[in-house]
């Protein structure tokens, strides 16, 4: 498990892989797994024509038999809050193709209706780290100014998924105090766990999906719900030292801790999904902020180019997630993959490109 992990953000990119049960519609088919879990890291991908096993390792590997309250504790995403108190930046993302599991595994199943929240068991880590933090920010006894912003990048444009009437495309600009930020962004305060999770609905209900050959209601967007933690006191503990978190001017969104939950698009090939069109458009524009994630976390991630350029101004997305990857932050990479034995050319390219991310 990832909680024991290290105290500090020395290690700024954890990857996690998650596999998901096999579907009715794949038991039906009657497809194959070709995967197996070995131990609690290990992952064996059994080529469908024989030949040798290969194997993949992550901080962890959770197989299709862990539970939501699993993934939650696996995660280690207590430590990620409790990082985001001190005033660093922290981002959860899902990465994988569509129909694998991302959204399943932050903000749990569909609801059955207007309406219905997901059964508390089935819950996702965002419902779980929800709950943590507002437990967590009672309990600490120094205020707190709780905020929250949710937007998706889709086509490479930027719309508020909290705005007040229809939204319209968002220009992402850059300044020396806050880094980049997303111009007439609406971020809401929030002081209980209920507001929080109206503001979740409101945003999963407004997301942008379209008819797809892979999943009906596949989502070609990204989706980004940050939290914004402000504290008007000193430091919980000295270690790590808090940032300097320089007050946001009025009107601005606060500077301090946030902590990001990013469900990426689907990563499958443009070829795939018989994306056609604008389809296509979509398909490239997603792949361009994937190829700049992939990009920049692979220059973060070599020692000899670590003081060299990183492009985060090459994609939306990399450019929202720049002060998690690169700055004072932690980012935890979920990585999901379904184990038919149909998808093993996607899910390939998933492991490979969260292997490359470790
Ligand atoms: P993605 O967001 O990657 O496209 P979803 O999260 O929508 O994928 O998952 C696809 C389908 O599989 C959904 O019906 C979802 O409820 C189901 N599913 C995904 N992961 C699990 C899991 N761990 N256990 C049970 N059902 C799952
Ligand atoms: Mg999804």
């Amino acid at each position: 498990s990832l909680e024991q992990g290290p105290e500090g953000p020395e290690t700024p990119i954890q990857v996690v892989l998650r596999v998901r049960p096999m579907s009715a519609a794949e038991l039906r088919r009657g497809e194959q797994s070709a995967l197996h879990c070995s131990g609690t890291r290990t992952l064996q991908v059994s080529p469908p024509g024989g030949g040798p096993d290969v194997a993949f390792r992550f901080g962890a590997v959770l197989d299709a038999a862990r539970t939501q309250e699993d993934v939650f504790r696996a995660c280690g995403v207590r430590r990620l809050g409790e990082l985001a108190l001190r005033g660093f930046s922290c981002t959860v993302f899902t990465f994988g193709q569509t129909g694998s599991g991302k959204t399943y595994t932050l903000t749990g199943p569909p609801p059955q209706g207007e309406g219905v929240s997901v059964p508390p068991n089935l819950a996702g880590i965002m419902q779980r780290t929800f709950a943590w933090l507002l437990d967590r920010v009672q309990h600490l006894g120094a205020p707190v100014t709780l905020r929250a912003s949710y937007l998706e990048i889709y086509n490479e444009q930027v719309r508020d998924l909290l705005s007040v009437g229809s939204p319209r495309p968002l220009p992402v600009r850059w300044s020396k105090t806050r880094g980049f930020y997303v111009e007439q962004l609406r971020v809401v305060e929030f002081e209980s766990l209920g507001a929080l999770m109206e503001l979740l609905q409101m945003g999963l209900s407004r997301r942008r999906s379209s008819a797809h050959t892979l999943n009906q209601a596949s989502s070609r967007s990204h989706a980004l719900l940050t939290l914004y933690i402000s504290r008007q006191t000193s430091p919980l503990s000295p270690d790590p030292p808090a940032p300097q978190m320089p007050p946001g001017a009025p009107g601005e969104p606060p500077v301090g801790g946030k902590l990001c939950f990013v469900d990426l698009a689907g990563s499958e090939k443009v070829a795939a999904t018989g994306s056609r069109g604008e389809l296509m458009l979509e398909a490239n524009s997603i792949n361009r902020s994937l190829l700049a994630l992939g990009h920049c976390i692979s220059l973060l991630l070599d020692p000899q180019r670590k003081q060299s350029h990183i492009p985060f101004r090459d994609s939306k997305l990399t450019k929202l997630l720049a002060d998690s990857l690169g700055g004072r932050g932690v980012t935890l990479m979920v990585a999901c993959v379904s184990p038919s034995a149909q998808c093993l050319p996607e899910t390939l390219s998933t492991l490979r490109y969260a292997s490359r991310a470790q």
